[in-house]
This record gives structure tokens, sequence and C-alpha cells, in this order.
């Protein structure tokens, strides 16, 4: 007879494959709006932390489910606000052609209404009527279909993420669904006490509302590393709090193994995160720091935990061994973050997307709840392609990416930096004197963009020189910013057409001919050194080749290198010019001069 867990394994597998599909489809423009929004579906962890939080089980399981209900609302309201906010940068649907309908779809919210008053009437049924246990069991049976629907709109919801024209509506049959399975699950038997539920709810939704509602965009890398790592935490602390409840009475070796799963990979998942978020910060140095031994400590450490975790599940009573296993897993997290800095940042927060699925996804089978399996499995699909899209922009293989310790200056090549040459610099008044006679310029988006806020900047002088004849296009790489499609937020936040927006590959065959590549606050993305340049960390990535234009106008405040720590030898090349300053103030002035 099929047992629950292979029942559970088969929806694990077969989630994975549908996530597969649906997720391929998201195009790169939509990376980091797919981030936040699997971020906020895999709050659903919160449905698994409500019945911990509200049931009766110990003081210690209603602290930690109340510490869980908290970081998964924080993660579900502020992932789903920040999502939207996103989306909404993107074209109307007056602009896509599509017409709005009487319909409004926010009365999709009377069917989660329906279920509840279904579920309320139900609930007096059972405690006016003879017959309890029946009414039980077809509450249980309830509540199944309820995460049944919520499962189909969330995979709606990631499905209309494939363009830009569905993605809001997608995202609003996923909030649909969210809505559904956590109200059905207010009405979960094991529930008594609903204090400390209101109490999470109230302040994850606070702390979400004001992350997704405040947080600049420029900011959204670190707020989704800070989500993973407060998934995880929810995930370990559920899984501690399920272990210490059975290990009296006596847990089997199915159930030691995904609690351990859960607790392990939740906690390497949660000092991981947040030591990328603080990277991505600024709090703590971007740059790798190594130690000699460092990967053999780390495999090592992690086969102690490996180790333990078996020897646990043979021996689950050995509860000094469980605490263990969560101290080592959080070292571990924290280990294996430090080591990996500059350019592999956004490979890191992709994995550790994904690890925060797998943590999700075993805290499913701890509880045996198949639509934390379900969703854990889509996130975990989505974190693993987003991470190996990016290895593959960057031209590195995943296994370099974690143990490389790239982007390590070396001494030597700091001094080579310097002996590149001499740089040229330009004012906004020269400027507009080489505008006079172009016909095309590329312009080349970076992470400094980002940090003026000069995408609006950007596209008013766009808009500018279109006016006046010059063919104007933008070069997207991959990984310009801090998180995968950073740069096609941005600039939908400023109203840039698509049309006008290029990824590498479209848009490297246009630079022999382009008059000016006009490169704003880009650095690593430019780098010539990662094609021509053997000894450098960068070697291999593939970049925008802004060095085969006719003329090269970089705008960034210094010669400071970027987010791996590499000096550029593109501003010692002879076309290149630098107009040094805040990229914001740049292009007001140069903008000025331009109308003048
Ligand atoms: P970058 O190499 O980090 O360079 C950004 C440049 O912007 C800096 O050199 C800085 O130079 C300049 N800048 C900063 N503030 C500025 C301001 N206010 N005005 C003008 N310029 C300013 O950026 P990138 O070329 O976009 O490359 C992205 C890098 O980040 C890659 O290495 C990538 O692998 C990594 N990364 C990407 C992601 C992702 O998913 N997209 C995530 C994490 C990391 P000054 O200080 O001289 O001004």
């Amino acid at each position: 007879m099929t047992t629950e867990l292979e029942i559970g394994l088969y929806i694990f597998i077969l989630a994975g494959f549908l996530g597969y599909h649906v997720i391929t489809r998201v195009p790169p423009l939509l990376h980091t709006p797919l981030m936040s929004a699997t971020n906020a579906i895999s709050g659903i962890s919160l449905i698994g932390s409500l019945v911990v939080a509200g049931a009766n089980y110990s003081r210690l399981s209603t602290t930690l489910g109340f510490l869980a209900v908290t970081c998964s609302s924080t993660n579900v309201v502020g992932g789903f606000l920040i999502t939207d906010r996103m989306l909404k940068m993107f074209k109307k649907r007056e602009e896509f052609g599509i017409q709005h309908r009487r319909f409004n779809p926010k009365l999709l919210l009377a069917l989660p209404v329906l279920i509840i008053v279904l579920l309320v009437l139900m609930h007096g049924f059972r405690r006016s009527g003879n017959d309890a246990e029946s009414s039980a069991v077809f509450a249980a049976a309830a509540l199944r279909y309820f995460y049944i629907v919520s499962a189909v709109l969330f995979i709606l919801g990631l499905k209309g993420l494939s363009s830009p024209k569905y993605a809001r509506k997608g995202m609003l049959l996923a909030a649909l669904g969210m809505v559904m399975a956590i109200a059905g699950t207010l009405f979960h038997p094991e529930i008594v006490n609903y204090r400390w539920i209101t109490v999470g709810l109230l302040t994850g939704g606070i702390v979400g509302g004001a992350m997704g509602l405040r947080i600049p965009m420029t900011a959204v890398p670190q707020r989704t590393a800070l989500s993973h790592s407060l998934g995880a935490l929810a995930a370990s602390l559920i899984g501690i709090s399920e272990y210490v409840r059975h290990v009296a009475v006596g847990l089997d070796h199915v159930k030691m193994t995904t609690i351990g799963l859960e607790v392990v990979i939740g906690s390497l998942t949660f000092t991981g995160s947040l030591m990328a978020a603080g990277k991505l910060q600024g709090l703590l140095p971007g740059s790798p720091i190594t130690y000699r031994g460092q990967n053999i400590f780390n495999i090592t450490l992690l086969a102690t935990v490996v180790g333990t975790l078996i020897y646990l599940v043979f021996a689950p009573a050995a509860i000094t061994l469980f605490f263990v296993i969560v101290g080592l897993a959080l070292l571990f997290g924290f280990l294996l973050v430090i080591p990996i800095g500059a350019a592999d940042m956004p490979v890191v927060i992709a994995l550790l997307n994904s690890y925060g699925g797998l943590a999700d996804a075993s805290m499913g089978f701890v509880l045996m709840n198949k639509i934390q399996i379900i969703t854990g499995s889509l996130d975990g699909t989505s974190g693993f392609l987003l991470s190996l899209l990016m290895c593959r922009a960057m031209n590195r293989s995943a296994m370099n990416v974690l143990f490389g310790a790239f982007g390590k200056i070396k001494k030597e090549e700091v001094g080579a930096a310097e002996a590149m040459g001499t740089v040229r610099s330009i004012t906004p008044e020269e400027l507009t004197v080489l505008f006079d006679s172009v016909r095309s310029v590329i312009i080349v988006p970076g992470y400094g963009m980002a940090v003026a806020q000069a995408q609006h900047g950007v596209s008013e002088l766009a808009k500018l020189l279109s006016t006046r004849g010059i063919d104007v296009k933008y070069a997207i790489h991959p990984v310009a910013g801090r998180m995968p499609g950073h740069m096609n937020v941005l600039l939908a936040e400023a109203n840039v057409p698509y049309d006008q927006l290029y990824t590498m590959e479209q848009i490297n065959p246009y630079f022999p001919e382009a008059d000016i590549a006009l490169v704003i606050g880009a650095n690593d993305v430019t780098n010539p050194a990662a094609k021509n340049n053997r000894n450098s960390p960068l070697y291999g990535m593939p970049i925008l080749e802004v060095d085969r234009a006719k003329s090269i106008i970089v705008l960034k405040r210094s010669l400071r290198p970027g987010f791996a720590g590499v000096d550029n030898e593109l501003y010692y090349d002879p076309k290149c010019m630098m107009l040094f300053g805040d990229a914001k103030e740049s292009l007001n002035s140069l903008f000025a001069a331009l109308k003048s």
C-alpha cells in the first residue's frame, strides 16, 4: 500500500517538474519579481506555523510557533507587496492593448469569503449536531480541498509571470490562494488558542508591510536575502518544536529524517542568507573572507553534520546531539557564505532561495502537509534554475562559485592595474559637442545607476536623443546590478519602452556600429579583462562588448572597482572618456547642457 511518505515524494517530484516548465518560461526581465513572488508563496510555511502556535502542545511549541508565524507572515505580506510594486512598474494593461472589462478581479476575493462562511457554518453544525465525529472528518476533508485549490492558484500565479501582461493578475491569484490557505487553516481542528497567532500575524503583517511598501528598489536584493533567512528560520523552529514534541514518545526513522533535514537545511539557510543580506547591505565586507584549508574545513563540517544526522535517525532520543546539529548547521551556513563574495552573490541568493524551498518542503514532510511540499518544491526549483542561469551568464560552474573564493584581489593585480595607462575625462558641456554628430547610442546601465537613482534621468536623456533622430538602445547584462533582472525593473519604473531593451546576446553585435556606448554606473559587466586576461577573476564571464563601440563614455564617481573588486582596463582605452560624478547629477548636467 502507498504510504503518506511515498505520496509526498510523488508530489514533490511532480511539482518540481511542473515548476521547471512554468519557471523556464519566465523571461529574464521578470526574474527579480519571480524571486520575490516565490519568496512570498513559500511563506505558506505559515500554515504549519499557525497550527503549532495555536495548538496546545507545550509552552515551548507555542513560543516557537509564534516566532515562526511572525517570520512567515512577514514574508507573505512583504513578498506579495514588493512583487506588486515591481510589476506595477511594467506597462499598464491598456498599453498592452488589454481592455478593461466590467469584471473587477477583486470580486475574486468573494471566493475565499464564501468558503470561510461555509466552514463557519460547518463548525456551527458540528457544535449543534450529534454526529460530531463525521463533521470533524468533513472539516478535515474540506481543508484538504482548500489546499488543492490554493496550490492550483499558486501555479497559475507563477505561470502569469511568463509575461508582464499577465504578471499582476497572476500574482493576484497567488495571493488569493494564500488567503484561502491561511483562512482555511485557522479552522484546523488542533488550533485551540488564537492569542499568539493573532500577535504573530499582526507583527509579521506590520513588519512585512513596512518592508514591502517602503524598501527602495535598490535594496531589493538584500530584502530577498533577508526573507530567505526568515523563511528558513521559521522552518527550523517548527522542526525543533516537532522534535521536542515527539522525542519522548518516540520518533520513527522517516520522521526523524525529515525533521533532521528540515532543521539542518533551515538553519544553514538562515545564517547563510543573513550573511548574504549583510554583504549586500554593506554591513559586512563584500570581498571573500578566506583562510588556509577553508574548503577542507567546510567539507569536514558538512560531513560531520550529515554523519551526526544519520546517527540521530537510528538514535533519535539523543537530544543533546540534535541541538549540536542545529548549532553546527548554523555555523556551516555562516562559513559557507563568507568565502563567497564579489560577483557571485546573485548566484548565492538564488541558491539560498532553493535551499529555503527545500527546508519548506521538508517541513511539509514533517507535518505531512501536501501544499507545503508543493510550494517548497516550486521554490526550490525556481531558485535552482535561476542559479544555473546566472552561472551560465557568468560562465562559471556552481562548484567554482561555492568554493572558488572568486573576486579575491591579489596584490599583484592591484599593482598591474596602476600600470594600465592614462585616463581621459570629459565634462557634460564637451560631451554635448560629441552628441552633435552621433547617430546611434547604446546605453549600458549598471549598479551605479541604481545607487544614484538615475533611471529617470537616463530615460529623459534617451527621449531627448531620440527626438534628435538618434537611435537609442539599452544593453542589459543578465547580472548587471545586484539581482537578476534588476535593471529591467528600474528602467520599467522610468517608463523605458521594452523594445529599446536588448539582452547581451542581442546587443553585442550592435556595438561596433554604435557611435557612443554610454556606460552609466556599470563596471564589471563591461570589463574587457573578462575576455582578454586569463589571470583576471572575471575571466570567462560574458560581457557587454562596449570596447568595440566607436567611443565610450563612462559615468561614475571614480576609478574604483565594482562589485568584483577588479580594476577595469576599459577606462584606460584611448576611445574611453570618463564623466566623473554621481550618475544622476552628471545626467542632469548633461541634459541641461544638451537642452541649452
Ligand atoms: P559594478 O561592477 O558593481 O559597478 C558599479 C559601479 O557603479 C561602481 O564601480 C561604482 O563606481 C559605480 N557607482 C556607484 N555609485 C554610483 C553613483 N552614485 N553614481 C555613479 N556611479 C556609481 O556593477 P555592474 O557593472 O552592474 O555589475 C554588477 C556586479 O554585481 C557583477 O559583478 C555581478 O556579478 C554582481 N552582482 C550581480 C547581481 C545580479 O543578480 N544582478 C547580484 C549581486 C552581485 P564609483 O564608486 O567609482 O562611482
